[in-house]
């Protein structure tokens, strides 16, 4: 980077972080896009002169409101509810809904500005936007969890619709909670249209919608393998998370040929060093989508694997490794040990699941390593389906929706090569994502005026 764009990249950084104070995730997402996007903006001065980056940083809408809900006992508890209308230059905002302890205005934002990028690889017409609230669903009955639902929609119905912001889910809300939430919205607005993804299948749901963000990380995994001239066959996978996600990707990494060998929580992991068979992944889908258990119940049921209490499974040696939980859960040690263990391919699954100086460790070993922005955006894509199917009172076979969701990772990833691509042949697939996601968002920007 020359002189000039370092000192660009600075001073923009500086003015963010003191318009935006403690939003640290929010910071650390941008870095990420400006320093790929620097070298491209200051050499096109007419996006600096147009404060391109300034505008794209600056969400266009924050919405926050109070949710109030009873529990079962007749307590009272007040939620904070978010959502966070980031950009909606090349189509209506779309982005997931996150229901978790952590989550506040800088997760909201961090998550709405990876989504305005991602959104743009898929090629599809949709905006970023990212929302949720501090609730928890660990540990509420379903009709504690109903009566959420209903009454963060009471005011979140306000401010979405078809052609306006169409949510979806993400950790938290699955097919129960995106159930919960478009009966209300529909009760409220008295209207059948496709404004929530991710739904039932009698009611409009797209087929492999739960599939499509695992199985699409492991088809863009496999785009990256074949560039050195591997596939998933033989190779042992590393996996975090037991959810929507992880599961999937651990199915079709499985299906593939690869053996999975860990899953995680929040409260530690599980290894089965003979690998995480079909039969078993349909243990754990019943464990944490139907009874909601913890995931170290797994070794109760398979005694010959072990669970590791309060730790992450980045320490278990791997050909792959497939990050499905949250962010920032890998850092430069867990870095470290990935690479030191034989690790050569990192494919996220999870948004921003790598800390800045973990991606450097990787992209300095020349690991494949993948941004989730690039290789999670099937979920979103096939939401991106899921709305077509909708508008055009249709439904899709699974191996239409396959097909589409296979086309749309292959796309990305060459979109990632085109403009990742460094000078010794080594695709820096950040860059790649962060350049290609920002061209088509910028042009669209300039084109329609100051707004
Ligand atoms: P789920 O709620 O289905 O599963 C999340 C999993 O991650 C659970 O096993 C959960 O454990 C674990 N987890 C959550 N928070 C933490 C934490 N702070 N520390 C450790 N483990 C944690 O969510 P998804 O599978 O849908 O989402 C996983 C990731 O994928 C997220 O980063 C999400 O943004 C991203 N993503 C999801 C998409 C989707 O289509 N669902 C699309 C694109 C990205 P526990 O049960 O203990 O909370």
């Amino acid at each position: 980077m020359d002189k000039f764009t370092r000192n660009y990249v600075d001073g923009f950084m500086a003015e963010l972080i003191a318009k935006n104070p403690g939003e640290t995730e929010f910071h650390q997402a941008v870095r990420e896009v400006v320093e790929s996007v620097a070298p491209y903006v200051t050499a096109n001065p007419y996006l600096m002169d147009l404060k391109i980056l300034e505008r794209m940083v600056e969400p266009e809408r924050v919405i926050m409101f109070r949710v109030p809900w009873m529990d079962d006992r007749g307590e009272i508890h007040i939620n904070k509810g978010y959502r966070v209308q980031m950009n909606s230059s090349i189509g209506p905002y779309k982005g997931g809904i996150r229901f978790h302890s952590s989550v506040n205005l800088s997760i909201m934002k961090f998550l709405a500005f990876e989504q305005t990028f991602k959104n743009s690889l898929t090629t599809l017409p949709m905006g970023g936007a990212k929302g949720g609230s501090d609730f928890s669903p660990r540990g509420k009955s379903d009709a504690e969890v109903m009566r959420f639902c209903q009454s963060f929609m009471t005011e979140l119905q306000r401010h979405i619709g078809p052609d306006t912001d169409v949510p979806a889910g993400d950790i938290g809300v699955g097919g129960r909670e995106v159930g919960f939430l478009f009966g209300q919205y529909k009760r409220l607005r008295d209207e059948f249209t496709g404004t929530l993804t991710g739904k039932g299948q009698n009611w409009g749901g797209s087929l492999m919608r739960p599939e499509a963000t695992g199985y699409g990380a492991c088809y863009f995994a496999q785009e990256m393998l074949a560039t050195r001239g591997k596939s998933f066959e033989g190779q042992t996978v590393v996996i975090s998370g037991a959810g929507n996600v992880a599961q999937y990707a651990a199915e079709k990494a499985t299906a593939l040929g690869a053996k999975v060998v860990t899953l995680s929580d929040s409260d530690g992991f599980i290894y089965d060093p003979d690998g995480i068979s079909v039969e078993k992944l349909g243990y754990v889908k019943k464990l944490k989508n139907v009874i909601r258990g913890r995931i170290k119940e797994y070794v109760k049921e398979y005694p010959s694997a072990q669970y590791f209490e309060h730790q992450r499974p980045w320490g278990i040696s791997c050909d792959i490794a497939m990050p499905c939980a949250t962010q920032n859960e890998i850092d430069a040690d867990d870095a470290r040990k990935l690479v030191d263990n034989g690790c050569y391919c990192v494919a996220e699954g999870a948004n921003m699941p790598t800390t800045p100086e973990a991606i450097a460790i990787f992209q300095n070993a020349k690991l494949l390593y993948s941004p989730g922005k690039a290789s999670n955006a099937g979920g979103v894509a096939t939401s991106g389906l899921e709305m077509s199917q909708n508008s055009m009172r249709l439904k899709w076979t699974a191996e239409e929706v396959d097909e589409k969701l296979h086309g749309i990772m292959s796309d990305i990833h060459s979109a990632c090569v085109k403009y990742g691509t460094e000078e010794d042949g080594y695709v820096n697939y950040v860059k790649g994502a962060n350049i290609a996601g920002f061209i088509k968002v910028a042009n669209s920007m300039v084109e329609q005026g100051l707004v």
